[in-house]
């Protein structure tokens, strides 16, 4: 079943016009990289499809598990089940491992999103203890100032947070991996592989090809705002391009 569709998605920041008619679909269960240079639009497309610091959607339109998202508010989408692990982490860096993980799920914006939509109290998909079974190191820093973690740490907590949204169907993950040791790269990717086998569907936005494809079942390769190329894990790594990618 097709979970998240983008049909000629038109995205607009101001004059700027940078997603130019992007198209592609992503089934329950896969993992699905997001591939493309620097500035090829990739935050765009996640936040076109997530509604954070949205872009302006002229033309075009986003579907998630046969609703139209286009036009929803970012905490509607969250509540609907899709989660992003954004650029840069954003942690409450002054807050313990621990905390951080606690108040994930209980903001204020998300309260009143619950009660305005009249819904229950959310079940979190995942329970701390789990996230612990899944990223060991967190449980050995859970006393730990979040903002003193490694980069590698710090991006561990940044998808465990995102897994304790309720109902989470669909994990969008903008560049896991930037900045992170060669060996770090590695574990983060594990664990990526580990959630994506217990039934979550990930979109992986990647400048790291290797990793990606090492991850990923098949991707899509973006270039100035534009689908450029798709297919399996297999035809990108057979296919020359060089052009529009990082190698
Ligand atoms: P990177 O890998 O560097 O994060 P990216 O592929 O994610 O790149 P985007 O961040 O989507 O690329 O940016 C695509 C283009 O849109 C860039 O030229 C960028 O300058 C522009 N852009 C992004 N956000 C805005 C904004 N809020 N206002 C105006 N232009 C923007």
């Amino acid at each position: 079943m097709t979970l998240l569709e983008l049909d000629g998605v038109h995205a607009h920041y101001g004059p700027s016009h940078i997603l130019r008619g992007v198209s592609m679909s992503i089934d329950e269960g896969e993992v699905v990289t997001l591939l493309g240079r620097n500035g090829a639009g990739k935050t765009t497309t996640v936040r076109s499809i997530a509604g954070t610091e949205p872009p302006e959607i002229r033309s075009g339109s986003v579907r998630f598990d046969g609703s139209d998202i286009t036009d929803w508010p970012a905490d509607d989408i969250a509540m609907g089940g899709i989660g992003v692990v954004p650029e840069g982490r954003r942690l409450f860096t002054e807050l313990t491992v621990e905390e951080n993980l606690e108040l994930s799920t209980i903001t204020r914006s998300w309260w009143n999103t619950v009660r305005r939509r009249g819904l229950g109290g959310g079940e979190s998909t995942m329970e701390i203890g789990e996230l612990y079974d899944l990223f060991p190191r967190l449980e050995e820093r859970k006393a730990q100032q979040a903002g003193t973690l490694s980069g590698g740490e710090q991006q561990m907590l940044s998808i465990a947070r995102t897994l304790r949204l309720p109902d989470l169907d669909l994990l969008l993950l903008d560049e896991p991996t930037e900045g992170l040791a060669p060996q770090i790269v590695t574990a983060v990717g594990d664990s990526i592989e580990e959630i994506a086998d217990q039934g979550l569907t990930v979109l992986l936005i990647e400048q790291n090809v290797h990793e990606a494809l090492r991850i990923a079942d098949r991707g899509y390769v973006l270039d100035q705002g534009d689908i450029v190329y798709q297919g399996t894990t297999e035809e990108l790594e057979n296919e020359d391009l060089d052009e529009y990618l990082v190698v």
